[in-house]
């Protein structure tokens, strides 16, 4: 069977488009420019890449972006007031403050020191209560990107057995919420597996859709999958590879090849969540300054 390549390069190139035709109405009707910020603390390589990519796809949709550059050694008090200086920024709709920071910074303490109407990460405690309440606000833009990837393939997914595998608190815990949740994508029944669950492979082997998120190259293997699945996956893995250019190749938890001719539909890694993540950020920030013009208006 030839699945059908969920592919996430292009769902997130459609989903740029139409946010920067918005941006372009915003323009000619005088309105509010998204303005998106990005906290980088220290020079670690990969997070250097995340954050330059997020940059540059609010210039190329029509976002103003900022890049707040800060040392590894910057102080936890400093980078909260690092942080309330952009919460009190009156033309910053949205920030993200770039994970994983130095060990000597409480990452918990700083995502809630974001201030709740600009969390377009959706890492906030009170955005997370609101997903869980069905409330607008900002999903994390990982499982957002996914629901997005769903939807545009008209993916069936009421009453289906939907099996996550990883329960982050950015990835797995919100993406088993929004698949049960009483909506399209969603109503399927969900089960949450993690490093405790026994019988992996048996539950896998029942999952119409399964979401994979452990963070272990190619650990899900044809054996583990139904026939006619829908398998997502979110892992991303540079493995050093001499014969490339670049000197490294991308690999997701999946075993791709052998997987792929099993599923109806599957997305790759690069060119699946990856991109999505990031057209889901642009979307949330896009959705700040709506929310927060119309709580002007209410004020
Ligand atoms: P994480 O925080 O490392 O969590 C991994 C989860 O997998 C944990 O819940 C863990 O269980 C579970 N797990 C570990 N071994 C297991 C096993 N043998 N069987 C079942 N479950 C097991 O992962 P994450 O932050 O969600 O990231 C997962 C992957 O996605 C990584 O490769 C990451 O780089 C990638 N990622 C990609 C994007 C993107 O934009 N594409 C975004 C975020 C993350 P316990 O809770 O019991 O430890």
């Amino acid at each position: 069977m030839e699945p059908t390549i969920v592919s996430g390069t292009e769902v997130s190139n459609k989903i740029k488009e139409e946010i920067a035709t918005e941006v372009q109405k915003i323009k000619t009707s005088g309105g509010k420019i998204p303005h998106l910020a990005a906290v980088l603390v220290g020079d670690d390589g990969a997070s250097r890449t995340y954050v330059n990519a997020k940059v540059k796809a609010c210039e190329k949709v029509g976002f103003g972006s900022t890049l707040v550059k800060l040392p590894a050694d910057i102080s936890e008090a400093d980078l909260l007031a690092e942080i309330d200086k952009l919460n009190n920024n009156p033309d910053i709709d949205g920030f993200i403050v770039q994970l994983p920071l130095p060990k000597h910074v409480d990452e918990q303490k700083v995502t809630e020191a974001i201030a709740p109407e600009k969390d377009v990460d959706g890492f906030h405690p009170v955005s997370l209560g609101k997903m869980l309440l069905d409330l607008p606000s900002f999903l994390p833009a990982t499982p957002y990107g996914i629901i997005q990837m769903l939807a545009h393939y008209n993916i069936p997914t009421e009453g289906k057995h939907c099996v996550v595998i990883g329960r982050s608190h950015i990835v797995g815990s919100p993406m088993s919420v929004l698949m049960a949740r009483n909506t399209y994508p969603g109503n399927s029944t969900v089960t949450l597996t993690h490093s405790r669950t026994q019988n992996l492979k048996e539950i896998t082997q029942s999952a119409d859709i399964l979401i994979v998120a452990i963070g272990k190259p190619e650990f899900v293997t044809a054996d583990m999958v139904k026939e006619g699945a829908t398998v997502i996956d979110v892992g991303i893995h540079r493995i050093d590879d001499a014969s490339r250019k670049s000197g490294f190749k991308l690999l997701g938890d999946v075993k791709y090849d052998e997987v792929a001719p099993k599923c109806a539909f599957i997305s790759p890694v690069p060119g699946g969540v990856g991109p999505m993540t990031i057209a889901s950020l642009l979307k949330n920030t896009l959705l700040a300054v709506q929310l927060n013009s119309e709580t002007l208006i209410e004020n």
